[in-house]
């Protein structure tokens, strides 16, 4: 029936609460086309994780500081498509697996691979030049 379809649509706290979540959906899409995420270290401004996926169902959550601080030490490129191709499956490699392309997310839970740590005087150095 359309005339009760219109007015659930009109309802007025429905329209405000979905109204707040479309802007701050915008701003969200705003700021990150300001300064999208391009590398591990702009992972870690947004403090955000790092989800790595196999195909053989290996999963490994990172905290971004250290997976930044990882690729740092080797004098890896950590943009995210390098990141990607370098991440390695140890239980595809253990198995002797042929190796196949990680999938890379950014995630919101907690890490569940331990890496060393930036220390915090590496931190902020990095944080002066890029700034
Ligand atoms: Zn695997």
């Amino acid at each position: 029936m359309p005339s009760q379809i219109h007015r659930r649509h009109l309802a007025p706290s429905e329209s405000l609460a979905s109204m707040f979540q479309f802007c701050s959906r915008l701003e969200a899409m705003a700021r990150e086309l300001v300064n999208p995420i391009s590398d591990l270290f702009d992972v870690a401004c947004r403090h955000h994780t790092v989800k790595v996926s196999c195909q053989c169902g290996n999963v490994g959550i990172f905290d971004p500081h250290a997976l930044w601080y990882l690729f740092e030490r080797k004098g890896w490129n950590d943009r995210l498509p390098a990141v990607r191709k370098r991440m390695r499956c140890l239980q595809c490699y253990y198995a002797k697996r042929k190796r196949t392309l990680a999938t890379l997310e950014l995630a919101d839970v907690d890490h569940t691979r331990q890496l060393p740590m930036p220390d915090i005087v590496e931190w902020k150095r990095q944080l002066r030049r890029r700034r």
